[in-house]
């Protein structure tokens, strides 16, 4: 069979987006632009600055932030795996975990083996430029390669021989080498971020942004990627638009504003069926003994309990709020509810916020069910949900944070934030019939003729200046074809240019809605196309 013929029968394989991610394609596109820019515009006028965090991180870092217990660390992390990096972390561990005594000088050999290997691969990482291998620590590496060295010349000097000063030289050199190969700077395990916040906090203490005037204000907005069950309005990359307030004082008013903030901008979108939930779920004197109170009353009832609750009640006793089970629910309402159970500080501090709300008329409505699973939130909780989404209606989901930049190794600093969904968001506002714009054009050129080409490409250009959205044909075709491209790209207007309007100077400009047309010269019409498009906009 010849070449040819294999080539035919095999069918390249068709791929498709990952299960959980698609495309946003044009014109939605445009509607997550026009959100995104409302954004970019409502929270600068509260004196957010947009941060840029990149998309992965040290998987350590969500581990200690988000949670190691938490279904996001332990479940649907995306931990970039990388061959090369891998053998090399598993070579380092060798090194400093070698058990072995050594027993005589093969013992030293094998282990000068392990050392070179180590070496080796370093440098290849460093010829591939793989980038986390830019910045070894160049001194552990000039140690790690001379104490290698040396163990070869003794190893080479003295074979066998077992005389005490020889073996104390080996045991020191062993002891160097782990130490040096313990201080290499190889890099870590990384993960895609599933949320921002703790890049956020981690980028505060990385750049001392607790020198700046307090507190500091950040927004930003990106994809995030949780390895969840898609379904409508769940994805596995999805996209949050947030702020955190860091530093400063846990003043209740910041609170209200950030709360502000959010309502603001969905008022602004015009989003539909906005409902914001409001709790305070304590502090770390509080909460934990209301923990213990819900825990003694929900094993009393723990029978009557489905499965996932029964084991919540040793895990997570909070989290039995958070469930949907119809049979539980008259249970649920029964339950010691935490705003009875807040310290003084908290009741106070709570009953703060919810009178700052009122001043900047903000409505909510108290959801003493509305609980965060994780140690470090405290305090004020949020949550908004919109209209047309189903079971996953949460648009926004917010609260306090005080404890997590001095758990990520910084001074103690208070801290609020917030994430918006924004897939969510869209989809709650098409669902209200919101439609993206369509991309249309407002002028099609339809020219004939190399010098009307020639035209053409200087009027698409003057008129793009000008602020036009211009198609311009690459080939030439006969007026009429053009005139239907034109149309069926919704185009308000089509420029004919043809060897008369060339030699005159004078364009033929159609308008396509009512097939009404003009001639004007070539600055009559940009005038003419702006007054046109002021009185349709
Ligand atoms: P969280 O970071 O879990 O508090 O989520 C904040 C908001 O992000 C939620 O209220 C949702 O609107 C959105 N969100 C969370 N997970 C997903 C997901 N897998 N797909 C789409 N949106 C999500």
């Amino acid at each position: 069979m010849s070449e040819g013929a294999v080539k035919k029968e095999e069918k390249p394989r068709r791929f498709q987006a990952i299960r959980g991610t698609r495309d946003l394609l044009p014109p939605e596109t445009s509607q997550w632009n026009s959100v995104e820019q409302t954004a970019h515009e409502i929270f600068t006028t509260f004196g957010f600055g947009e941060i840029r965090p990149p998309v992965f991180e040290s998987t350590e870092l969500f581990a200690r932030s988000v949670g190691m217990d938490t279904d996001i660390v332990s479940k649907e992390m995306y931990t970039i795996p990388d061959g090369d990096i891998e053998h090399i972390y598993g070579l380092r561990r060798s090194l400093v975990e070698w058990e072995i005594k050594f027993g005589d000088f093969r013992d030293a050999e094998l282990f000068l083996g392990l050392v070179v290997t180590l070496l080796t691969f370093i440098k290849q990482a460093h010829e591939d430029d793989l980038t986390q291998f830019e910045d070894v620590g160049m001194e552990a590496l000039a140690d790690l390669t001379s104490a290698a060295k040396d163990l070869s010349d003794l190893i080479s000097a003295s074979s066998d021989s077992k005389d005490t000063e020889t073996w104390n030289r080996l045991i020191s050199l062993v002891d160097r080498i782990r130490l040096a190969s313990d201080r290499l700077e190889i890099g870590e395990d990384m993960s895609l971020r599933p949320e921002a916040t703790a890049s956020v906090c981690r980028s505060y203490i990385e750049h001392g942004m607790q020198q700046l005037p307090q507190p500091v204000k950040l927004y930003y907005m990106g994809p995030m990627f949780r390895r969840e069950r898609p379904q409508k309005g769940r994805y596995r990359q999805f996209y949050q638009i947030g702020a955190e307030v860091l530093g400063g004082s846990d003043a209740p008013a910041i609170d209200a504003e950030v709360i502000e903030m959010v309502m603001m901008f969905f008022d602004r979108l015009e989003l539909q069926g906005v409902q914001l939930d409001l709790n305070s779920i304590g502090c770390r004197e509080c909460r934990p003994k209301y923990v213990e109170l819900l825990r003694a009353e929900l094993l009393k009832v723990k029978d009557k309990l489905g499965p996932d609750s029964q084991r919540r009640i040793e895990t997570n006793p909070l989290r039995v709020l958070d469930s949907k089970l119809e049979s539980e629910q008259g249970i649920i309402a029964t339950l010691p509810r935490i705003a009875d159970h807040l310290c003084e500080a908290c009741a106070t501090h709570y009953a703060a916020v919810k009178h700052q709300l009122e001043r900047r008329g903000v409505f909510f409505r108290e959801n003493w069910r509305l609980v965060r699973g994780l140690d470090y939130y405290m305090r004020t909780t949020f949550e908004i949900t919109a209209q047309g989404l189903g079971s996953q209606n949460a648009v926004c989901g917010g609260g306090r944070y005080d404890g997590l930049v001095e758990l990520l190794g910084g001074p103690p600093t208070k801290g609020i934030g917030f994430a918006i969904g924004e897939d969510r968001l869209i989809l709650s506002l098409q669902e209200s019939g919101k439609a993206p714009a369509q991309l249309g054009r407002d002028v099609y050129i339809a020219w004939m003729g190399e010098r009307a080409h020639a035209t053409a490409i200087r009027a698409a250009k003057d008129l793009r200046k000008a602020g036009f959205s211009v198609e311009l044909p690459p080939v030439e075709q006969k007026f009429g074809k053009a005139l239907g491209q034109a149309d069926k790209l919704g185009a308000k207007h089509a420029l004919i240019l043809g060897d008369n309007e060339v030699s005159e100077g004078l364009w033929t400009l159609k308008t396509l809605a009512d097939g009404s047309q003009a001639k004007y010269t070539e600055s009559d019409l940009i005038e003419h196309l702006r007054k046109s498009k002021s009185l349709s906009s």
